[in-house]
């Protein structure tokens, strides 16, 4: 754990192993929804996409591959639409937010366990650390009073980072010394946004 958190210089860890989970899914996935229409009629049963996940699917798969799904899809939301008040498809929420709540669960287990371990407490203060969405879902499973400690000391230094890099970062645009901004300062604008709110699956880092 605590060699992927040395890694993890520039984003949260929970936020981009959840996405690639959802990637992984819909990449298993969507060849499946195309050709078996028992398949899909399952993920239909199971909840369907939300926006941000349908726009994922998009991202994701071909027009001929999504032609396939969304056919399925649409004539299912026909055959219900006469019948139910509410015009939805999902009857459980969304099935990849499902996937995505799950992996963001285990990866929030990992890392309260690590926690325990002084070489990866070391390794957290170097890293961005957790988003503050992700940072208060682990601080509510969190229950030793010195590991909640250390989680918020451990967040401000970083937010203090930040702030360091987005200012250095300014500076050095503005005074034309565009040679000196280090890879930390460059991305610091972004990787700020994202540790404050959250990643956006939209947004990719180069
Ligand atoms: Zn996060
Ligand atoms: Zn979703």
């Amino acid at each position: 754990m605590s060699k992927t958190l040395q890694n993890d210089r520039f984003y949260c860890p929970v936020c981009y192993r959840v996405e690639s989970e959802v990637r992984d899914e819909l990449m298993a996935r969507i060849h499946q929804w195309e050709t078996n229409a028992a398949v899909l009629q399952e993920m239909i049963g199971e909840g369907g996409f939300c926006s941000q996940h349908a726009a994922a699917l998009l991202g994701i798969g071909s027009p001929v591959s999504v032609s396939a799904i969304a056919a399925g899809l649409t004539e299912r939301f026909a055959e219900r639409i006469g019948s139910e008040n509410r015009v939805a498809l999902a009857e459980n929420g969304c099935y990849l937010c499902l996937i995505l709540k799950q992996a963001a669960g285990s990866i929030l287990t990992e890392i309260e366990e690590a926690l325990n371990s002084t070489a990866f407490r070391d390794a957290y203060l170097e890293s961005a650390g957790l988003c503050l969405p992700h940072l208060y879902e682990l601080m509510a499973r969190v229950k030793r009073d010195d590991l909640r400690a250390f989680l918020i000391e451990a967040t401000g230094l970083q937010l203090r980072r930040f702030a360091g890099l987005c200012r250095s970062y300014r500076e050095k645009r503005q005074h034309l010394r565009r040679d000196q901004i280090t890879l930390d300062e460059k991305w610091a604008w972004l990787t700020a946004i994202e540790k404050l709110f959250g990643h956006e699956e939209a947004i990719r880092l180069p």
